[in-house]
């Protein structure tokens, strides 16, 4: 904690949806958070004013051209960077106490390890840095003795519904609202557009993470991310389709018991948990109205329709560079298919081509990930130029 008695956060991706919603909280609460930093990707629009709104002492973006605009706009007091090395230097920033992970994909590993190195409680709201790294990072969390808070909302759910009773975990029950295509048929989901998919039903998020919803790949990814936060073989997670996503996840006991995370759809409420824990504090969101919700339904997902969810199942099984290598080849067919260069369902096929070509390796550093990341990445163009020949 600074020297004010405030805690100092940092928030990687401040221009994403979740980075959005953190800095509305932290402002909300002035006198118990300070902003340390933000960082984004390339939107420096939006980055400039969050700057001059919330005077963080730094600020990095990713890219180059981005970074030479951001000099002209930004001057004086807020230390500016760019790159990956600035992004780890912010992670580590002496003033911070929690670094928020929102960046969207495998590019936040690296600050997250540079984080959890420098002592810091990390919020992660990046799954995917725990996909592709998840045994690295999860064993430097407990060699540093620091602690990592799930801000998804269904890890935050889990968390939150385990609390002291980890050894007592039977199953994890990881709800899914089933996208907007849960009823589609396999005809109807061959014609989906890129449009159709960005509209989901419950939870207003970014395009990446969207997408990832409508394949289910998300909960697939969810499937895995549990896995390491929790400790938890995968015979002991399930998924249970959602539709109402008022339940965030459950868990279930060896006895039997169930205990459920129930709350609005509103991602400040996890995030703002993540930055307080072990305390609570009021927040602005609309309260759940019981009575008006009146029911909740649950049923099984439909794997032959979605199969991103068994192919995360096979690879989170198969392990070492496999987890990886479904990200990487997932984000680069996710965004093939919004720049409207493939089809709904070739997300999924090439995907799955590209991890029956790769050849798992232990996954115990860094470099070996980053190299399983990168040759998926190559992999996944190289079989998206063929099927969209194919078309
Ligand atoms: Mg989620």
């Amino acid at each position: 904690m600074s020297c004010d008695g405030k805690i100092g956060v940092v928030v990687l991706g401040s221009t994403g949806s979740i980075g959005r919603q953190a800095l509305d909280v932290i402002e909300r609460h002035r006198d118990r958070f300070r902003l340390v930093g933000i960082a984004a990707y390339n939107e420096t629009a939006l980055l400039c004013e969050q700057a001059r709104r919330c005077q963080p002492l730094a600020v990095n973006v990713h890219e180059d051209k981005a970074y030479k605009a951001l000099q002209q706009q930004l001057n004086g007091g807020i230390r500016l960077s760019q790159g990956m090395q600035g992004l780890c230097e912010l992670a580590a920033h002496p003033q911070a106490d929690v670094v928020l992970v929102a960046v969207s994909g495998a590019i936040g590993i690296e600050p997250t390890l540079t984080a959890i190195a420098a002592g810091k409680r990390v919020a992660l709201a990046n799954k995917e840095t725990l996909v592709a790294a998840g045994d690295l990072v999860m064993r430097r969390v407990e060699d540093e003795g620091i602690l990592l808070l799930p801000v998804d909302s269904e890890h935050s759910a889990i968390f939150q519904c385990l609390a002291r009773e980890r050894e007592h975990l039977h199953k994890i029950w990881l709800t899914a609202s089933g996208g907007p295509f849960r009823s589609y048929s396999p005809m109807q989901l061959e014609n989906v557009t890129v449009a159709m998919t960005l509209k989901h039903p419950t939870w207003m998020m970014g395009p990446k993470i969207t997408v990832d919803s409508a394949t289910l790949m998300n909960k697939g990814l969810e499937v895995i991310e549990a896995h390491h936060l929790f400790a938890a073989d995968y015979d002991h997670i399930e998924v249970v389709v959602h539709r109402e996503s008022i339940v965030h996840s459950l868990v279930e006991f060896v006895d039997g018991s169930f205990l459920a995370h129930l709350g609005p759809h509103d991602m400040r409420i996890p995030i703002q948990y993540a930055l307080t824990y072990p305390q609570r504090q009021e927040s602005p969101v609309q309260r759940l109205d019981l009575c008006s919700l009146g029911e909740l339904h649950f049923e099984k997902p439909d794997r032959l329709r979605f199969p991103a969810l068994d192919l995360a199942y096979q690879a989170g099984k198969t392990g070492g560079t496999m987890p990886a290598v479904m990200n990487a080849a997932n984000e680069v067919a996710v965004s093939a298919f919004l720049d409207e260069g493939l089809s709904f369902n070739s997300i999924v096929t090439a995907v799955a081509e590209v991890m029956e070509r790769h050849l798992p390796l232990p996954a115990d550093d860094l470099d070996t990930i980053l190299d399983a990341d990168h040759w998926a990445r190559r992999e996944a163009q190289n079989i998206i130029q063929q099927l969209s020949k194919r078309v």
